[in-house]
């Protein structure tokens, strides 16, 4: 059995590995894509220290990290069970393939993903206009006209954070109103580069072949539609955290996340979690990073206290 078993290999899970693998012992990763969100990135200027690097470089460089330790990679295996096995017994994760993997701790750190809107033009125009992370990607479109979708507290707080850059903000609600906080809605409609529409529903993102140049929605009351021009789509529907495969094995939030405490312990022992599955706010890569380092150190820390 590993001594640390990470299943994900995110930014997260990554950082998890070279932690445990740099005191020496045994360190095994299960990743169903090796670099996760990552991958999906284009630029990524947040990065600190890095003024600017793509994702699939990162992606890339973590394998690259990773591989320098003696690390047990098992890239492209999916985990679909877990098995905790107490305070002082081995953990199991069995894998779609099959095959089974056990440790004497385990880091989970399988991320999330965005919903989509699932409409005509919404893949194609991905990382060409079409968003999902406005501290990412809002100071691209600085100066530049923008869309959220959805009135939930993350849309909102998205709209609010990105009219302070762009020349105009046009938020998009499929409800007959918005749904985040109350604090939030009046803040937003303070602001004078807002527009509110509420009761639509987005039909199609309009590229040019290059990039995206409008929305079309349809307002829900009057069935009707309505052209948008613009240069920049945030969807804000919601970010799915990738723990179905867990049943209820662990807490998890209402909104299906792992509920980790401030060293990343879980609520069953031996087992940590780390990155954008779990109910740390704000997600981004170097917030996975440290997460995934400190939940590899709390790992270390429970191995010695249980005598592994
Ligand atoms: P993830 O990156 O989601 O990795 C999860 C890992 O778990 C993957 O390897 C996945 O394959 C694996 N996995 C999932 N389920 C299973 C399973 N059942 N079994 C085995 N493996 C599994 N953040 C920034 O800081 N700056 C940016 O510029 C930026 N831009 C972004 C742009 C886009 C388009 C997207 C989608 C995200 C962006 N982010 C950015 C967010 C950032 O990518 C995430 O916060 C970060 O990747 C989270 O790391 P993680 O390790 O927690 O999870």
């Amino acid at each position: 059995p590993f001594d640390v078993l990470v299943v994900g290999g995110g930014p997260g899970g990554a950082a998890a590995a070279i932690y445990a693998a740099r005191k020496g012992i045994r360190t095994g990763i299960v990743a169903e894509r090796f670099g996760g969100q990552v991958l999906d990135t284009l630029g990524i200027e947040n990065f600190i220290s890095i003024q600017h690097t793509e994702g699939p470089k990162l992606a890339a460089q973590l394998e690259a990290h990773v591989k320098d330790y003696e690390v047990d990679v098992m890239n492209v295996q999916e985990a679909a069970e877990l098995i905790p096995g107490g305070a002082t017994g081995l953990h199991e994760v069995k894998l779609k393939s099959g095959a089974s993997v056990k440790g004497k701790t385990v880091i989970l750190s399988t991320g999330a993903r965005w919903r989509q809107m699932g409409v005509p033009g919404e893949a194609e125009y991905r990382n060409k206009g079409v968003a999902y992370c406005p501290h990412c990607d809002g100071p691209l479109f600085k100066g530049k006209r923008v869309a959220v979708i959805g009135g939930g507290n993350s849309g909102v707080e998205a709209a609010i954070d990105l009219a302070g850059l762009v020349a105009h903000v046009t938020l998009i609600e499929f409800d007959s109103q918005l749904r985040a906080d109350a604090v939030l809605q009046t803040k937003l409609r303070s602001l004078p580069n807002v527009t509110i529409i509420t009761s639509a529903l987005t039909i199609e993102v309009l590229g040019n072949g290059e990039k995206v140049v409008g929305l079309r929605y349809r307002d829900r009351n009057k069935d009707d539609e309505h052209l948008v021009e613009l240069e920049g789509i945030f969807v804000q529907i919601g970010l799915i955290p990738n723990t179905e495969w867990l049943g209820d094995v662990l807490a998890l939030s209402d909104r299906g996340e792992i509920e980790v405490d401030a060293r990343g312990a879980t609520s069953q022992p031996g087992i940590f979690a780390a990155g954008d599955v779990t109910t740390v706010p704000y997600k981004q890569i170097v917030i996975a990073m440290g997460e995934g380092s400190k939940a590899s150190l709390s790992a270390f820390d429970h191995l010695i206290r249980s005598g592994g």
